[in-house]
């Protein structure tokens, strides 16, 4: 891991209080102060070490399975007229980026002196990822999930059970990943001495947006490496990216954000369309407003009360969007766009039928924006396929063209 050593000075990076211009900081209850200011003032020093760093690359490379490969995807290239790379997260042991995060967690939370570990997870991808490395260094783990999210995800549920860790229902509220949050952070609060939060995504109080993008930044380090040995240039013309809370964009952007000449294009859930009243198109529908102690845009009614997400994808499915996405959003450093449930579901076909590959719905997404930017035949476009799509095999048969719904 390449730790950028002073990035204080750039616009798009956080700054010493924990803001992306006016997006970020740490909005938390005062029972939390211990536990948050143990990581703020902790977590550069031993991200930095060079310890620390031989550990997490090791474990990246033997255990994750990096670097993973930047795949030039022939046909796709063919049909949208521009040389397009696939960044392949989806081979990454549990099938997707989120496994980079939790490892870089783990061992934070091991120098830290922790010995429990909790997280919060939707459609449990997290919660498998967070399980996985707590097996993997003899951790407790204890998973908030809501109850509906449980009832709709048994596999990912039975893997997490397999792995050793306890699964905790989320009653309240709708049941769901913003239910489970709270969850979690009621724990932290009553336990703030032996616990880590695994928080799973570029969001939440500071620093947790600015450190799970520096775990994450490990996708654009290799992507210019493998970039500069194919291609003899390091940056491309474009990198796409799904938007959830934001951490396979953060990771694919990072190297590229102080570097105007690379087009950083970031994907929403569009759902049944921005303006159906189902979608989770941030940044089209958000306001300013403080979700899981960030100040960030959040789908939020005119009194302010969050507005339920929704996407065909459980890892979209998400009311806010982190703070370094905010700031991109309001200085148009990326662009954002969004896909449907129906656009996403058939760049998944697509991408299948030629290459070979099956992509998670939360990727497919933008997938589904190849055919809205005006390549030049030239354009390198480097898009991260954040996961693999066995998890979502039940929607992609139920919803496959021609199927009429009956046996597969
Ligand atoms: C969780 C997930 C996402 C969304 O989360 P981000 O933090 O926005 O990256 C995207 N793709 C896959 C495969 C996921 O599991």
């Amino acid at each position: 891991m390449k730790i950028a050593e002073n990035t204080f000075g750039s616009k798009y990076h956080v700054d010493e209080k924990g803001f992306y211009g006016r997006f970020g900081g740490a909005y938390i209850p005062e029972m939390l102060f211990p536990n948050v200011d143990e990581l703020q003032r902790n977590y550069l020093q031993i991200l930095r070490d060079p310890g620390f760093q031989e550990e997490f690359d090791q474990l990246l490379r033997d255990y994750v399975g990096r670097p993973s490969p930047l795949y030039l995807a022939k046909r796709l290239s063919e049909k949208y007229k521009a040389q397009i790379y696939l960044k392949r997260e989806d081979l990454n042991h549990t099938g997707a980026h989120k496994v980079n995060n939790t490892i870089g967690q783990i061992l934070l939370a091991k120098r830290l002196g922790k010995t429990r570990i909790i997280a919060e997870t939707g459609a449990g991808q997290h919660g498998v990822a967070t399980a996985t490395v707590c097996a993997l260094m003899g951790l407790e783990c204890v998973v908030y999930m809501g109850s509906i999210d449980i009832q709709r995800q048994a596999p990912n549920v039975a893997r997490m059970k397999m792995l050793g860790a306890t699964v905790v229902p989320a009653t309240s509220g709708s049941q769901t990943l913003k239910d489970a949050c709270n969850e979690a952070i009621r724990d932290w609060i009553n336990n703030p001495v032996d616990t880590h939060y695994i928080l799973g995504t570029a969001a939440g109080p500071h620093p947790y947006p600015d450190m799970v993008t520096r775990f994450q930044s490990v996708i654009s380090e290799e992507i210019k490496k493998q970039l500069l040995e194919k291609t003899g240039k390091a940056n491309p013309d474009y990198v796409m990216a799904c938007i959830g809370g934001g951490s396979n964009a953060a990771g694919a952007y990072y190297h590229f954000l102080d570097e105007p000449d690379v087009k950083l294009i970031a994907v929403e859930a569009g759902g049944k369309g921005v303006h159906s009243g189902h979608s989770a198109a941030t940044t089209q529908l958000g306001k300013l407003g403080i979700i899981h102690a960030s100040k960030t845009l959040l789908m939020q009614t005119e009194d302010g009360q969050i507005t339920e997400p929704y996407s065909i994808s459980a890892g979209l499915d998400y009311p806010g969007i982190g703070p370094l996405h905010a700031h991109l959003y309001e200085t148009g450093r990326a662009t954002f766009l969004n896909a449907t449930d129906e656009e996403a579901l058939q760049a998944a076909y697509e991408l299948t039928r030629l290459e070979g590959i099956i992509p998670a719905l939360e990727s497919s997404h933008a997938l589904a924006k190849l055919g809205q930017v005006a390549f030049k035949p030239d354009d390198v476009v480097v898009v991260c396929l954040s996961g693999r799509g066995d998890k979502d095999m039940e929607t992609y048969i139920r919803n496959l063209p021609g199927n009429t719904g009956g046996n597969v």
